[in-house]
């Protein structure tokens, strides 16, 4: 009896994967796994490093902005932030993207306020300083268009800060979706960010 159970179990441990084809050789009907595509590929290794380093406070929405000016950097605008506004703490922006004029066409710069991770001073609006990263980019886009490599950069910070922050596509929105404002211009393709976005 006992050695009639014990051939039973190697019937089934060794015989039976045989005859159906063991794990190793099942092919899987899943589309095969592909390898985290590697985040922010545009975006230099100090940036991706600096984004890194810190906690992050619970953020809610990602709010886009223009600068409505030809030019400007991180440094000229936060000096203007500074002092023709008041603001204590410079740049109202979390990040600035770059179209050429100031800094290098489609450059991350990251503000001192996403560093410090304190309120913004970009959307005239308590709810959205408090939990909305403000992303701007330099130029006007009422009159103009923003660069490719802007938008390729916006399109891999996004992306970053939704997994970083788990932020639903949904709350990636523009300055003028809450309050009345042009920002970030009539050019500005949301359409076709948000359909590249996830
Ligand atoms: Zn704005």
């Amino acid at each position: 009896m006992i050695k009639c159970r014990w051939s039973y179990l190697m019937l089934l441990i060794f015989i039976v994967p045989v005859m159906y084809g063991c794990a190793s050789t099942h092919v899987s009907t899943l589309p095969a796994y592909k390898t985290a595509r590697p985040q922010l590929a545009v975006v230099p290794y100090g940036i991706k490093k600096e984004l890194n380093q810190f906690k992050i406070r619970p953020w809610k929405y990602i709010v886009i902005h223009h600068t409505a000016s030809d030019s400007g950097d991180a440094a000229s605008i936060g000096k203007y932030h500074k002092e023709k506004r008041g603001w204590v703490n410079g740049l109202g922006y979390d990040f600035l993207i770059g179209n050429g004029n100031g800094s290098r066409d489609g450059q991350i710069e990251v503000g001192s306020r996403w560093n410090k991770q304190i309120d913004g001073a970009h959307a005239g609006n308590s709810e959205y300083n408090k939990h909305g990263i403000g992303i701007c980019l330099v130029g006007n886009f009422d009159t103009d268009r923003p660069t490719n490599r802007q938008i390729t950069s916006l399109l891999h910070l996004i992306d970053y800060l939704q997994k970083r922050c788990n932020i639903n596509k949904d709350n990636v929105i523009m300055h003028k979706t809450f309050r009345k404002t042009v920002c970030p211009g009539k050019h500005f393709p949301y359409d076709m960010l948000l359909a590249r976005l996830k």
